[in-house]
């Protein structure tokens, strides 16, 4: 299984400056390149990279440490495989049951079933007793699908709508039930987009004007480099040293990728990944291998990366239209790219 392969290229950063990141990453310290500083986190199962343009070593320094306090306060709040987050306790409690939710979690959560409702329940926030029999986002390593039998009872009791419901009390505080026992919350596909933009914000605050923040390979920018725009690579699906595409951006904006070549094995000459269909219980196979996603914030366009992913080219453009400003690149199985008129980026057409 590979995990984690390839992150250092699909992390987008100017080529110059991997080697300069791999010394972060090991020795956990604050480095600096010429007028560009990075430091380097291990945060949300990946590997988080803050870029900042020109900023007094100290007043950088500063800036880090906040963007990965926050980071880690939403990873608090928000992971299913930590005992003490508000989403574990969620997932404690009987199904059927009405449970407070927080302002935080509620609205996150109403941003997702907004995706969830567009895509006909393809992307779902509630699939965390399915993800945890694939085993994915544990730390054991996998290596053949579960038993066939297992899948078949995840699905017999998964409902096909409104698997997770939230609603306002009369006080005008929210509440989630969860509908069976083979619901339950895994913010996976949304969580680390929330992050990233909770960051954005606390940047902002702290006055940035000109950053990158990259958690494997969703970001978001802010800015330039001095007056250049940032050059993001987006990871060649099938080759973990090549980028497929490039894309200069510059301003406010994110973009998140999703890709059968995350998290996945190989077993009896077939991929397994880590982002699965519900109407099947096992990975989705649609025809595509990478999906990227361009949007105003992380948030969205992790989501929608995810949920493109699941349903396939056709349908995953027709999600995509409900959400003006989003624009994407859809990697075939083939190593054919489609992409939307609007997408910033040049494809640069490497074998596959
Ligand atoms: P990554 O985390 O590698 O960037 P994604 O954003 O596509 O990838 O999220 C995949 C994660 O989302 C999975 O590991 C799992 O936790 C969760 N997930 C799996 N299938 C779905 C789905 N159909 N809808 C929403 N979330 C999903
Ligand atoms: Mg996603």
């Amino acid at each position: 299984m590979n995990r984690r392969g390839g992150l250092l290229l699909k992390m987008g950063l100017p080529l110059g400056l991997v080697a300069l990141l791999g010394v972060a990453f090991l020795t956990g310290i604050f480095s600096k390149a010429p007028q560009v500083q990075t430091t380097t986190r291990m945060m949300m199962g990946t590997l988080v990279t803050l870029s900042l343009w020109n900023l007094p070593p100290e007043q950088a320094e500063r800036v880090a440490l906040h963007v990965f306090a926050e980071i880690a306060r939403v990873e608090d709040k928000l992971s299913s495989h930590r005992p003490n987050t508000e989403v574990s306790h969620i997932n404690q409690v009987p199904r059927g049951t009405w449970i407070p939710v927080s302002t935080e979690l509620g609205q996150l959560l109403r941003r997702g079933l907004a995706v969830t409702q567009y895509s006909n329940g393809a992307f779902a926030m509630s699939l965390e007793p399915l993800t945890a029999l694939w085993g994915f986002s544990s730390d054991r390593v996998v290596s053949q699908p579960p038993p066939a039998t297992a899948l078949r009872d995840w699905l017999q009791a998964y409902p096909p709508t409104n698997a997770i419901e939230l609603q306002e009390t009369e006080q005008h505080t929210l509440q989630i039930r969860l509908q069976s026992t083979s619901v339950g919350l895994d913010l996976g596909s949304i969580g680390k987009g929330y992050a990233i933009d909770r960051a954005i914000a606390v940047l902002r605050q702290d006055g940035v004007t000109d950053a990158v923040l990259n958690a494997g390979g969703d970001l978001r920018i802010l800015g330039s480099k001095g007056g250049e725009p940032w050059r993001i690579g987006i990871q060649h699906p099938r080759q973990h040293d090549q980028v497929v595409a490039v894309s200069l951006l510059q301003g406010d904006i994110a973009l998140a990728t999703s890709g059968d070549y995350e998290r996945f094995f190989l077993y009896e000459g077939k991929r397994y990944h880590h982002i699965m269909d519900p109407t099947t219980a096992n990975p989705a196979y649609a025809g595509l291998i990478s999906v990227s996603v361009q949007a105003a914030e992380s948030t969205l366009a992790d989501s929608l990366a995810t949920a493109i992913f699941v349903l396939g080219p056709e349908k995953g453009l027709a999600l995509l239209a409900h959400f003006p400003g989003c624009e994407a690149l859809l990697i075939t199985e083939e190593g054919k790219p489609i992409r939307t008129p609007g997408f910033v980026g040049e494809w640069l057409d490497k074998p596959f």
